[in-house]
């Protein structure tokens, strides 16, 4: 597999799914995996867009049939990367980005420790309060919830090769293409992409 997987997780509200968004548009060579999930979805979600929604019954049966690469428990909900996609993806060099958990980083990170993992810290926790309640789609309670769990999520931040500050959007934007194009440099990727010459300046021909 050629292409290059890259993580990244952030906690909720951090703006995460934004700048994968863009980075992905400006990007043709970069996808990003579409995960499988049993929470309800929110306004303005699109099945097969944002998530695949699903039933906690058909999860469970095709975590039995082993289609997932990962998946975790997120806030009472199931969530899950399909491994027959990313490897396709790979196979074909794209790089993938999946948008997953600390949890679910941990799991990719023992399956392929080739991946490149980033993490996005927020620039203060009142920030982050306001982008929760900025975002207007769930109660006080998740809110609230969620801000408490934020700083659990960001405990995990030493586990990561990277670590993106998000506080203005361009600038970590920025950052991110920075990570992927540097991966793209990197001796693993380009000894499998530039092979052909590698093997004719070694040839002397
Ligand atoms: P949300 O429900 O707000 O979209 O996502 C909640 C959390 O689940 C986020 O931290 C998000 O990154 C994570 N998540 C989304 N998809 C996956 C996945 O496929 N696997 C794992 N492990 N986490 C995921």
């Amino acid at each position: 597999m050629s292409g290059t997987l890259f993580i990244v997780a952030a906690a909720s509200g951090t703006g995460k799914t934004s700048l994968v968004k863009s980075l992905v548009a400006s990007d043709e060579r970069l996808g990003v995996s579409i995960s499988h999930t049993t929470r309800a979805s929110r306004p303005g979600e699109v099945d097969g867009v944002n998530y695949h929604f699903t039933s906690r019954e058909k999860f469970l049966s095709e975590v039995g049939a082993g289609q997932f690469l990962e998946h975790a428990e997120v806030f009472g909900n199931l969530y899950g990367t399909s491994r027959t996609w990313v490897e396709e993806q790979l196979i074909k060099d794209y790089d993938v980005i999946l948008e997953i958990d600390w949890q679910g980083a941990a799991i990719v990170r023992d399956l392929m420790p080739q991946a490149q993992s980033v993490f996005i810290l927020p620039p203060s926790l009142p920030e982050l309060a306001e982008r929760l309640n900025g975002r207007g789609t769930d109660s006080a309670e998740v809110i609230a919830h969620r801000l408490s769990e934020a700083i659990a999520d960001i405990g995990h931040y030493a586990d990561f090769d990277y670590l993106v500050i998000n506080d203005d959007f361009a600038t970590a934007l920025a950052d991110l293409r920075s990570i992927v194009r540097a991966a793209r440099l990197s001796n693993r990727a380009q000894s499998q992409r530039q092979a052909n010459l590698i093997r004719r300046l070694l040839s002397g021909g």
